[in-house]
């Protein structure tokens, strides 16, 4: 394994975090929620990446470059109450 690809996570069907089986779930709460929708900049804290093939969730990130390319993510799947 080469040092400059570092590995992802990824579920018992290989698929990581940018295959479209995986469903990006925002840790945000509920004060999150009324940022989004009244407009104001709300990055989530963490994302938890789960298959919709197999059902595992197989990474949770709290990476900033990550949570900020997935708070434009167009097919978004969100935690709801
Ligand atoms: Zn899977």
């Amino acid at each position: 394994m080469s040092p400059s690809t570092p590995s992802r996570p990824t579920c018992r069907c290989g698929h990581d975090r940018y295959h479209h089986f995986a469903r990006p779930s925002f840790k945000n709460g509920v004060g999150a929620w009324v940022a989004f929708f009244t407009g104001v900049s709300a990055t989530p804290k963490e994302i938890a990446f789960a298959c919709a093939r197999c059902g595992e969730t197989f990474e949770v990130t709290r990476e900033p470059a990550v949570l900020r390319a997935y708070r434009r993510y167009p097919d978004i799947s969100v935690d709801r109450p």
